[in-house]
């Protein structure tokens, strides 16, 4: 029975394995493995909502460990750390709880055919001060650090008088920085309603730095500039072609020599695949540790190993490179279950065409911007408001549907809405 193990049970990976266990791991046609280091999966682009207390990981995420055994899956928690190509196996860190007892030892698992799709992290391009002073929302136990770090914020400045501010720099004026400004202003509208009159959003402080000419610099004017008018008018400092030099315990510190103070800093500008992928030694990667592919998605050199999402290096027919977005990691998995089920057919991989379906931006309850079907109208199609909104949720619908299939999902998004009505609107702890 042919062995696939996929590591990463995030946008690209859980998508892969549901898909894959309910093809050939529900007929025991294959065993299929998925690897996470966490114990629930949450889709990261919901990560700016965790980090506001928008939603609760503890009643949104997904139990890897019960979800694999509804969908015909097996799951091992652990960190993937090393590989063996001529071996075939990968090994799995040692895990500790939070008493520093072991939980699990280090481990090796074999594998026929091997999927990567552990994601990626933000790219500090090693700015002095970063990595001690930031924030970052690369997982959700950082997003719940940011999350505690601001309620005490807020709860400090409760306790004094109405001419307190709370000041928050975020660097990286991509759909991170501008969709978690807006939802800081939405969240600090919300405290009057829980017993924090003191604390409201005119408190609220927030310096949005890009290097960058313009916010959304991978995204067409029109969305940018709208983005940007609605950043303005709920009191967003924007700053473009700022360049941070440093970060320090007041703030930030840009190229000329501007401090930027900020109780709180947080860092989302540019995403790499995590060091530890270029030191494996096994890979031919680029300069942001991303791994190289063939069309087919199978990683050069090694054709048992594909890589999806954003840990990939994908090269288009026009010499543009795939992006990472939630968009590729599921049409790569949708690409790889196909051209794992022609190699078993004993076909050719088919090569993976990257399809642009457009582009949006939630700037929480306020407005959504966006473009549609980019590969047909070259991103022309401007949409905002209700319809915007109402496509940029169908996104997420999609993958909840990828992993729980119609009718489960469809109970999942009901239990959604009446856990708003009756729960608070935001997480208080
Ligand atoms: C705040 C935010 C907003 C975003 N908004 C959008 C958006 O609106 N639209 C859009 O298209 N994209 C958006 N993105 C980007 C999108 O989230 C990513 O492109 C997408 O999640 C990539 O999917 P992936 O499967 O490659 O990785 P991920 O979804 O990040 O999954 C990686 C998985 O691998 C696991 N993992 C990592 N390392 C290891 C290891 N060593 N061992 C074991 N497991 C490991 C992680 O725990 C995780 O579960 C956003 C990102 C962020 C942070």
């Amino acid at each position: 029975m042919e062995n696939i193990l996929i590591i990463g049970g995030g946008a690209g990976g859980l998508e892969l394995a549901t898909q894959l266990g309910h093809k050939y791991g529900r007929k025991n046609k294959a065993k299929i493995t998925l690897v996470d280091r966490n114990r629930t999966h949450i889709w990261k682009p919901l990560l700016h909502e965790v980090a506001t207390g928008s939603l609760d990981t503890s009643t949104d995420g997904v139990v890897y460990h019960a979800h694999a055994a509804k969908h015909y899956y097996n799951f091992q928690l652990g960190e993937f750390c090393q590989l063996d190509t001529e071996a075939k196996t990968v090994t799995l860190a040692p895990s500790f709880d939070s008493e520093g007892e072991q939980v699990l030892p280090e481990r090796q698992l074999s594998y026929d055919k091997l999927v990567l799709a552990i994601g990626s992290v933000s790219n500090d391009f090693g700015t002095p001060g970063v990595a001690e002073h930031c924030y970052f929302l690369d997982s959700h136990q950082q997003a719940e650090r940011f999350h505690h770090g601001l309620l005490n914020n807020f709860i400090r400045i409760n306790q004094k008088d109405e001419s307190e501010e709370l000041h928050i720099a975020i660097v990286g004026g991509g759909a991170t920085g501008v969709e978690l400004s807006a939802e800081l202003y939405h969240v600090a509208d919300l405290l009057k309603s829980y017993g924090m009159p003191n604390m409201t959003a005119n408190q609220l402080k927030i310096s949005l730095i890009e290097a960058g000419p313009r916010i959304l610099p991978a995204l067409p004017d029109r969305i940018s500039f709208s983005a940007r008018k609605e950043l303005v008018r709920l009191g967003v400092e924007v700053k473009e072609s700022v360049r941070v030099a440093s970060a320090s315990k007041e703030g930030f510190i840009t190229a000329d020599d501007e401090l930027i103070q900020a109780d709180m800093m947080i860092w989302a500008a540019g995403v790499k695949a995590p060091d530890f992928v270029s030191r494996l030694g096994v890979f031919e990667t680029n300069r942001n540790n991303q791994i190289i592919v063939e069309p087919s998605l199978q990683a050069k050199g090694h054709s048992d190993i594909w890589v999806i999402g954003d840990c990939c290096a994908c090269e288009q027919a026009d010499g543009s490179w795939v992006p990472p977005r939630a968009q590729s990691a599921h049409q790569m998995a949708e690409q790889v279950k196909e051209n794992l089920a022609r190699l078993l057919k004993g076909e050719q991989p088919k090569p993976y065409i990257y399809k642009d379906h457009g582009s949006l931006v939630n700037l929480s309850r306020y407005s959504t911007v966006g473009s549609l079907m980019g590969n047909l109208t070259s991103n022309s199609m401007f949409i905002e408001g209700r319809i915007a909104r109402a496509v940029y949720i169908s996104l997420y619908r999609m993958h909840q549907v990828a992993i729980h299939g119609w009718p489960k999902a469809m109970m999942v998004i009901v239990a959604e809405k009446l856990g708003k009505v009756v729960r608070p609107k935001m997480k208080l702890h």
